[in-house]
């Protein structure tokens, strides 16, 4: 008997969410787009994309979703890409900002400067099948990590790729590369806390 696909939701308030829902969609998930906070209860597991986090708040207030996102990301597997690894993060910086506080990380917004907007990198990681291209625009920076989380990629000395238990976060965009690997990862993490 196969195993039943994953519902795998993408946070669909703003950002880069109809690529995300593709990618699971080619990888065998049941992928949708989450507009209201009620679609949430149905779901083995979540991404919130990247987009710009200020404006992610604010559309959370008002559709009454933060507190059911709260209590989503400490409980199911969460995938949170850019601006989705800064609300996830315990603490932001660059200014300081409300985050969900479920990965164990401080992280710097818009850390790589204005000129740096936007850069593609492509180095090996703990993934495995050679180099992994990676997609930063106007990307956050890790400064601290506790001893909770997995390194799984880094740009210089800094994190970029990690997880911290049912949660798996990137400061590039995965979905902007043809590489699968970094949504595979998400949906073997999904797939294993299935009962
Ligand atoms: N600069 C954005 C922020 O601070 C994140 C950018 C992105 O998601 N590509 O929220």
């Amino acid at each position: 008997m196969t195993p039943p696909s994953p519902a795998i939701g993408v946070l669909a308030l703003q950002g880069a969410f109809e690529v995300h829902a593709r990618r699971f969609a080619e990888l065998g998930a049941d992928a949708c787009l989450v507009r209201k906070p009620g679609q949430l209860a149905a779901l083995d597991a979540l991404v919130i994309p990247g987009g710009e986090s200020t404006t992610f708040l604010k559309h959370l207030d008002r559709a009454g979703f933060y507190g059911v996102l709260n209590q989503f990301v400490h409980s199911k597997p969460v995938f949170g890409t850019c601006a989705g690894c800064i609300l996830l993060a315990r603490e932001v910086t660059n200014p300081p900002q409300p985050s969900l506080g479920a990965l164990d990380v401080s992280v710097e917004r818009n850390a790589y400067g204005r000129q740096n907007d936007s850069t593609i990198l492509t180095a090996e990681t703990s993934l495995p099948g050679g180099p992994l291209e990676m997609v930063f625009i106007r990307a956050p920076r890790i400064n601290r990590a506790s001893g909770k989380i997995e390194v799984l990629a880094k740009r210089g000395d800094s994190p970029v790729l990690v997880r911290q238990g049912h949660i798996l976060a990137s400061t590039f965009h995965p979905e902007l590369s043809q590489d699968p690997r970094v949504h595979q990862l998400f949906l073997n993490i999904v797939r294993s806390s299935m009962p």
